[in-house]
């Protein structure tokens, strides 16, 4: 009788089969195979990895820090790309960097400065699009290995005057990708010098890397550790971890 019935539907199930091989990938499909990258793609797995290790939840900076500015360039036009290539202007980073980020901004606070975050974690989406507009790996994270940004472990940012919310003078504007965002660069005013390197070594005393090509680019210690990851902010939130 079971045999009977499967070689009735049989004709039925490769039918279907055949229907959804033969459909096109999905944009997101299609770059999935094209740079072969792992991620985290599905909420479901989301929650199933903070599950076995809570840290690697990535959670609203603006929770954590609720004195820095957010301005959160690439859900707006005012970046390279000309458009917004984020869903909402989120700032989500896992929960140890996001711990260590607000003993960076105690530290910073009692000397009158502050930091205004322009980017977080990014969602490999928009590192793909980032790579196939520029296709430079030095300024683009390559999508074969994907960004630091996308494992939630990297931030982009810079000081203010605690009092005034304005920006401390630093080498260059944000993704200014030119000879003077590197940070061996020194024909800068003296303040200038002093501006990057205080920013640079409170992150540094809290486990933040510089990234040497960008003044305003931080990597997370043990990165590695964390997987890449392709939700939107909206996804992250809807887990409801
Ligand atoms: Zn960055």
């Amino acid at each position: 009788m079971i045999t009977l019935k499967f070689h009735v539907l049989q004709p039925l199930v490769a039918a279907v089969f055949l229907a959804v091989s033969c459909a096109p990938p999905s944009p997101k499909e299609a770059y999935q195979q094209k740079y072969g990258a792992p991620t985290v793609s599905t909420v479901e797995e989301y929650r199933r990895q903070v599950a076995q290790n809570p840290d690697r939840e990535l959670v609203d900076l603006r929770a954590y820090l609720p004195d820095a500015v957010f301005d959160v360039v690439y859900a707006t036009s005012r970046n390279f790309m000309g458009e917004p290539v984020y869903t909402s202007p989120g700032a989500y980073l896992c929960r140890p960097a996001a711990v260590a980020l607000q003993a960076v901004q105690a530290e910073l606070a009692e000397m009158g400065y502050g930091l205004k975050i322009w980017d977080a974690y990014r969602p490999y989406r928009v590192t793909v699009a980032f790579y196939e507009h520029v296709l430079d790996s030095t300024f683009a994270a390559s999508p074969y290995t994907g960004s630091k940004h996308n494992r939630g472990c990297a931030v982009d940012l810079t000081l203010i005057d605690k009092a005034t919310g304005e920006e401390l003078a630093m080498p260059t504007l944000f993704d200014e990708f030119t000879p003077k965002a590197h940070v061996d660069f020194s024909d800068l005013p003296a303040a200038v010098l002093q501006n990057r390197e205080l920013l640079i070594r409170t992150m540094a005393s809290h486990g933040f890397t510089v990234y040497a090509d960008e003044w305003w680019h931080f990597d997370f210690r043990d990165w590695e550790q964390y997987g890449l990851m392709d939700l939107e902010f909206e996804e992250l939130e809807s887990a409801e971890i």
